[in-house]
């Protein structure tokens, strides 16, 4: 079976989509530094602002934000988002909420 997925204006295989998917990924600029730093234990000022430095010079941050929207993606810093700020995004995306949790609500 030769399934087609529409991204945008192109169809493409499903092997393609994993491969832009990867492809994004590798021009992470956080795939450089700790993990720890985008997954804080808290979303104060201080703990997420190494975080945001090094997503505001990112080449991806398009495609970080975009996927961890579709994702719901309701822990991490995400394209210099902290969950708080995605939920505020997601809010202003007809049908498209994020899931919240008691530890994200910063
Ligand atoms: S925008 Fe930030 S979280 Fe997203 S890939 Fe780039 S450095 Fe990583």
């Amino acid at each position: 079976m030769n399934t087609q997925y529409n991204e945008g204006t192109h169809n493409i295989t499903p092997r393609e989509l994993i491969e832009i998917t990867a492809e994004w990924r590798s021009n992470a600029s956080c795939a450089q530094t700790d993990p720890d730093e985008f997954f804080p234990s808290s979303y104060g000022r201080d703990a997420v602002k190494l975080a945001k430095t090094v997503c505001a010079s990112c080449i991806v941050r398009d495609k970080c934000l975009t996927e961890a929207l579709e994702n719901n993606e309701i822990d991490g810093i995400w394209s210099g988002t902290t969950p708080h700020e995605r939920r505020w995004l997601a809010s202003r995306r007809p049908g498209r909420l994020l899931r919240t949790s008691p530890q994200s609500r910063s």
